[in-house]
């Protein structure tokens, strides 16, 4: 059989250009190494629970198209993403808003809280801010950086806030009202059923293979499609040649307990340094489940080598030096084109995966 696309990964990049492609009239293979469908977005049912087995998906977006896009493939609950962070023996709202600020010092008003942050900052005398620390302090001054984020942000990066982009943290909102919206976006909610159910919608009409490695699979398959739709790991591609790109990987520590309700919300943050995970999920909160037991995730972030699961790039300077030359290497891959979060090194939310596949549909076919 000779294919028009073999698409190496079955999340949702590969999976829109999939379903774009066989409405076309394209014939296409999607391969994936896991034994399952739908890349980092699967979701696998225990007690009755779907739980978001590698780390927890929200959906946000503000682009119109995207969202009328998924709306056709599922219905969406009303689920507002509302994190807590705790700190020591405190406990904050998130994102930055005045319900953190109220609880943080006491007082009511936005300007309360400005005069607060401003004379924080003032004493600081950051002008452009370089890196993440400079960014955050700038931003939301000493308490609110040491508190929530700086504990939080070298576990989950591994390395000094001084040693990270100020992009990173530019992803949270900081507002002066009370609104506990971990998102700025237009539109927010779960897939009623889970995010698989999605993924297997768009690979109707294509052919699929599960526990499929590409590296091995080419092997014996080289000229089984006209082109490649590759969303793995660009420098894995290459042999890691001009050496490896660096991610982080996450270890999820999944338990079910025999209690209703462990802690209230789907989403709890641990900021302190000294707490060894980052953040604790409880899945059945995000679909307000009401099931008798439980499952909770704690996830606890490590440094990524070859062979481990990548699921955050690093986007400061030399890695995205790095990214540019294995970029330029695909582009002389006539028959590969390089997407997603991994084969374009970005690090990228489900919508913008979905708008940045749609695009190279509109390229392609
Ligand atoms: P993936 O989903 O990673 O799919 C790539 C697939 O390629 C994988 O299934 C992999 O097994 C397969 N593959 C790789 N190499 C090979 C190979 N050699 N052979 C065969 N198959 C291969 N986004 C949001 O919008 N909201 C969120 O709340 C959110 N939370 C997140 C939490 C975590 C912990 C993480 C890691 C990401 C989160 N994201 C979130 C981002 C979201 O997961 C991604 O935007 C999206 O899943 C990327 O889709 P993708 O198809 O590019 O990659
Ligand atoms: N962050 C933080 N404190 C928190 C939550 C997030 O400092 O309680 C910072 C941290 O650097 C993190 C970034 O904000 O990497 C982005 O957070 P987000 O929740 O978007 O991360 P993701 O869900 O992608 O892991």
């Amino acid at each position: 059989m000779k294919y028009d696309y073999l698409i190496v990964g079955a999340g949702l990049f590969g999976a829109v250009f999939a379903q774009e492609a066989t409405k076309k009239g394209k014939k296409c293979l999607v391969i994936d190494k896991r034994a399952h469908i739908a890349g980092n977005c699967y979701c696998e049912e225990i007690e009755g629970i779907n739980v978001h087995k590698y780390g927890a998906h929200i959906f946000h977006t503000s682009n119109e198209r995207v969202w009328n896009y998924v709306n056709q493939l599922a219905s969406f609950n009303n689920y507002i993403n509302s994190p807590i962070a705790i700190y020591k023996d405190e406990l904050y709202n998130l994102p930055f808003n005045m319900n953190t600020f109220s609880k943080m010092w006491n007082i009511k008003t936005p300007a309360e809280a400005k005069a607060i942050i401003e004379s924080q900052i003032e004493k600081l005398n950051i002008k452009e801010p370089k890196n993440l620390e400079e960014q955050a302090l700038s931003l939301a001054g000493t308490d609110v950086y040491e508190k929530l984020i700086k504990g939080y942000t070298q576990k989950q990066w591994g390395r000094p806030c001084t040693e990270l982009p100020a992009f990173i943290i530019k992803r949270l909102p900081f507002r002066f009202v009370y609104d506990n919206n971990y998102f700025n976006d237009r539109y927010q909610g779960i897939p009623i059923g889970g995010y698989t159910k999605i993924i297997e919608k768009m690979l109707v009409g294509s052919d699929v293979k599960t526990s499929t490695d590409y590296f091995e699979f080419s092997k014996e398959n080289k000229d089984i499609a006209d082109k490649v739709i590759y969303t793995g790991m660009i420098d894995e591609y290459f042999g890691y040649k001009l050496g490896p790109l660096e991610y982080r990987s996450v270890s999820f520590d999944t338990e079910v307990l025999e209690e209703e309700n462990y802690q209230g919300n789907a989403v709890v943050n641990y900021t302190d340094y000294e707490v060894p995970y980052t953040r604790i999920i409880e899945h059945k909160h995000f679909e307000f489940g009401k099931q008798e037991k439980t499952v909770i995730s704690k996830e606890y972030s490590t440094k990524w080598e070859v062979g481990m699961e990548p699921y955050y790039p690093v986007n400061n300077e030399e890695n995205n030096n790095l990214f540019k030359a294995y970029k330029e290497l695909g582009e002389k891959e006539e028959k590969v084109i390089f997407g997603g979060r991994l084969g374009n090194y970005k690090y990228y939310d489900m919508d913008k995966v979905i708008e940045a596949a749609l695009e190279l549909c509109e390229n392609e076919l």
